[in-house]
C-alpha cells in the first residue's frame, strides 16, 4: 500500500531507530556503494515459497551484517537476543512477517510457522 509515505513516515523511522538503539544498542547505518544482499533474509523463502533476494544499503556496524532496515534489522537482533538467552535456537528462517500474504496455497510442504 502506498498510502503511508509522507509525513508520519519520517517520524516513524526516527522513532524506530530510537527503539532499536534502546532495545539492542545497535543502530542501523547506511553505507556508500552498491546495495548488498541482506545477511538475514537472503536466500530464505517467504510464505509463498519464493526465494528472497533483497538487497540493502543498511548494515549494523556492531555486528558487521548487512540488513534490510525493515524488518530484518529488528528481527536479526531479536534472533540474536533469543540466541543468547536460549543458546539452542535453530535457524530463524521462517518467522517472516510479510504484510498480508496472498494466501491461496494448497499443499504447503513443511515450513510450519510457529510463534
Ligand atoms: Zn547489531
Ligand atoms: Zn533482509
Amino acid at each position: 500500500m502506498i498510502s503511508v509515505i509522507l509525513g508520519g513516515e519520517i517520524l516513524r523511522r526516527l522513532l524506530f531507530f530510537l527503539f532499536l538503539l534502546k532495545q539492542f544498542g545497535h543502530c542501523p547505518k547506511a553505507r556508500e556503494g552498491p546495495a548488498l544482499g541482506c545477511n538475514y533474509c537472503w536466500n530464505t523463502t517467504d510464505s509463498n515459497g519464493r526465494i528472497l533476494r533483497r538487497k540493502t544499503k543498511y548494515h549494523c556496524p556492531e555486528c558487521q551484517a548487512n540488513l534490510c532496515i525493515v524488518p530484518c534489522f529488528q528481527q536479526y537482533h531479536e534472533a540474536l537476543e533469543r540466541d543468547e538467552t536460549k543458546a539452542a535456537a535453530e535457524g530463524p528462517a521462517a518467522a517472516g512477517g510479510g504484510g498480508g500474504g496472498g494466501g491461496g496455497g494448497g499443499s504447503s510442504s513443511g515450513s510450519a510457522h510457529n510463534r
